[in-house]
């Protein structure tokens, strides 16, 4: 790594200490659909399955299924990143009661990456959200143009100046074609909208779109912005998404001044040798996590799940749920 990378990550460390606690956390971001209504977006999977989103409206994710992974964010000390996908694919109904009931099995209120809620649907969420997030992607007008085309950033700044009751927050993903002097551009959002938290990804180079012979950003870039972001807004919350392929670098994304990792597939990877070494590595850094990803607690699941007083026919699909889920789990231990 340069020395200057180095001291940028030291100095964006120091900031971290000085404005919070030794603790980190996994964030778990959980799907409401498999689809969304954009569909367009040039560096995402679902730009490859385009000709399926027509059909966005049998894409939905089943209800236990959320349910489950609230239940696993509550009990293994996770949390909600997020609830995301498509916002239009359910009617409002539908979406209001995925949204409190996956607010009453997590205990506490959530956040929202849903794309750009209409103010009466903000309203209607409220009780159950905390925040809300814009997926901004990519900051520099041009490229956000070039690569998603038909998520405009002008609604979300527009749903952010409308609402005042909620927390805001953004995500970025790097590895675009962003260039370092759009950092600028960057403070700019996050002081204009005053947002309280971002998540930057690492772009994951996907099959069938025009990144698929790239490699995503090499972990020096990856990391300047992550330090770049902690220097610049000391007490802003920042989490950093890593995949199964970059997990040896949550220790420095932890190190460079983000408070938690998200993207990790946790469940599936429970456990693993890959989740054992991001545990190392952030005690090695001298953090603590709060929660597990490697070990099951012994849990009274189905008392859990009695507890949540859910419909009959809801609660039982969520005990056959955990079940698969609880299995693919232990297996991965053993
Ligand atoms: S990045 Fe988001 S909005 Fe764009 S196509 Fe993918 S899921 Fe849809």
């Amino acid at each position: 790594m340069h020395k200057e990378t180095q001291q940028l990550i030291e100095q964006a460390n120091q900031v971290y200490q000085e404005n919070f606690p030794n603790t980190t956390w996994y964030g778990r971001c959980i799907f409401l659909s498999w689809y969304c209504d954009i569909g367009t977006c040039q560096f995402c999977f679902r730009s490859t399955i385009k000709h399926k989103i027509q059909h966005a409206k049998t894409a939905k994710r089943s209800l236990s299924s959320d349910l489950v992974e609230a239940l696993l964010c509550k009990k293994l000390g996770w949390r909600i990143e997020f609830l995301t996908g498509g916002y239009r694919i359910f009617s409002k109904e539908e979406m209001l009661n995925r949204i409190k009931l996956i607010s009453k099995v997590y205990g506490e209120k959530i956040w929202l990456n849903i794309g750009v809620i209409e103010a009466e649907d903000l309203e209607l969420f409220k009780p159950y959200v905390k925040g809300i997030v814009s997926s901004i992607e990519t900051i520099e007008p041009k490229l956000h143009d070039k690569i998603c085309p038909d998520k405009p950033i002008q609604p979300y700044e527009e749903m952010f100046e409308k609402t005042k009751d909620f927390q805001k927050s953004m995500t970025m993903v790097i590895g675009l074609g962003e260039k370092k002097e759009d950092f600028s551009l960057l403070k700019e959002f996050i002081t204009k909208h005053k947002l309280e938290r971002i998540t930057f990804y690492a772009l994951k180079p996907v099959k069938g779109t025009p990144f698929e012979n790239t490699n995503g950003p090499k972990t020096e870039d990856y990391l300047w912005w992550i330090a770049q972001t902690r220097i610049h807004f000391p007490k802003l919350e920042i989490i950093a998404g890593t995949t199964a392929r970059r997990y040896e670098e949550v220790g420095l994304l932890l190190k460079a001044g983000a408070n938690a990792f998200t993207k990790f597939p946790a469940t599936k990877m429970f456990g693993t040798k890959e989740a054992h070494k991001i545990e190392d590595d952030i005690k090695a850094i001298g953090k603590k996590l709060t929660g597990t990803i490697t070990t099951l607690p012994e849990i009274d699941w189905n008392k859990e799940i009695d507890n949540l007083h859910l419909d009959k026919e809801l609660e039982q699909e969520v005990k056959d749920k955990l079940t698969i889920y609880l299995k693919r789990m232990e297996n991965n231990i053993k």
